[in-house]
């Protein structure tokens, strides 16, 4: 048996050398405890610093520590689905190299895979401690949107740390879009999974590649790619203004007939044009936001670049 431990490494020379010390702890643990092979596959995306040499020491130091570099950086989503793809494992575990994924839980989780019970153990923060309360709020929002309208379940706090079965990375490698929002694809191919909650760890070292700007659109790419509802609210909107218009129409005819008041209150109508296409202006919004996502689809563009690769040195 083997298992394939993948890390997506952005720029991590500093939490490189941290990660490597714990990994080889485990992977002796592993080796006793369940009689497995390890193998590690770093995924290079497109790091300027010292990320790509430190792989390729670890690489000729032992073939089992494979890499895949990127042509240039194209996101966590694209490293994780290279790294799933260069994966030969019969299990398959995601890891941040920051240790903020403790490396110590992995026994626990193959316990519950090995055992057949589980096809994949995921992890979550029991709490969001330290998270600055802005980022909290959006963050509980987004969960309470996503899981409202969409069909596919969003886990509140899942982290990307998941240990799963051949079978299930599979189901996953099959969903090769684009857009990539691998919390929903975990949910969307099923299969049974156990979640495990631990506290919030601090990075190793180095400096987090997330700000609120693009947690924000992440955000988004979530909602976009896991519901449809906001068109939905869009004609909802639009059909409810119908209404209400055809009510105000048959109102002014009306008093115009009974009381022949002359029309007037051209303040009100600018607030109700200002209003209308402010809400005809979201909807438009919303609507480009699926177009823009299905032209990107549509073009059909690979996830990613690969530039370098341990199997073809
Ligand atoms: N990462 C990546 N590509 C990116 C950004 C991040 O491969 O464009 C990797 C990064 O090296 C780390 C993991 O994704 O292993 C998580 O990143 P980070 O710790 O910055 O995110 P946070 O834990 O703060 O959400
Ligand atoms: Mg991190």
């Amino acid at each position: 048996m083997l298992l394939s431990v993948i890390v997506p490494c952005f720029n991590e020379e500093e939490a490189l050398p941290l990660f490597e010390k714990e990994i080889n702890k485990i992977e002796d643990t592993i080796r006793k405890d369940f009689d497995f092979d390890m193998e590690c596959i770093y995924v290079d995306d497109g790091s300027s610093d010292q990320t790509l040499r430190i792989l390729k020491e670890y690489n000729a130091k032992d073939p089992a520590n494979r890499y895949v570099s990127f042509s240039r950086n194209f996101g966590k989503e694209a490293a994780m689905y290279a790294g799933l793809k260069a994966s030969k494992g019969d299990y398959i575990v995601l890891m941040d190299v920051d240790l903020q994924d403790p490396p110590s839980l992995l026994p626990e989780m193959l316990r519950y895979v090995v055992s057949g019970e589980y096809d994949s153990v995921a992890t979550r923060r029991s709490t969001r401690k330290g998270e600055p309360p802005l980022r909290s709020w959006f963050a509980r929002k987004f969960y309470q949107i996503i899981n409202k309208t969409s069909d596919t379940e969003i886990v509140d706090g899942a982290r990307d740390y998941r240990l799963m079965t051949r079978q299930m990375v599979d189901a996953i490698l099959e969903l090769s879009e684009y857009n990539r929002f691998s919390k929903g694809i975990f949910s969307w191919v099923g299969f049974q999974t156990k979640y495990l909650e631990y506290e919030n760890i601090n990075r190793s070292a180095g400096q987090t590649k997330w700000n609120f700007h693009k947690l924000f659109m992440y955000a988004l790419d979530g909602i976009v790619g896991f519901t449809t509802s906001p068109l939905l609210f869009a004609a909802w909107t639009g059909f409810i203004f119908f209404i209400l218009s055809i009510l105000g129409i048959i109102f002014v005819i009306v008093r115009k007939l009974m009381f022949g008041d002359p029309t007037s209150g051209w303040p009100s109508l600018v607030c109700i044009i200002l209003f209308i296409s402010g809400v005809q202006l979201l909807c438009f919004g919303i609507m480009g936001e699926y177009l823009a996502k299905t032209y990107l689809e549509v073009k059909n563009r690979p996830i990613y670049i690969e530039k370098e690769n341990s199997d073809k040195e």
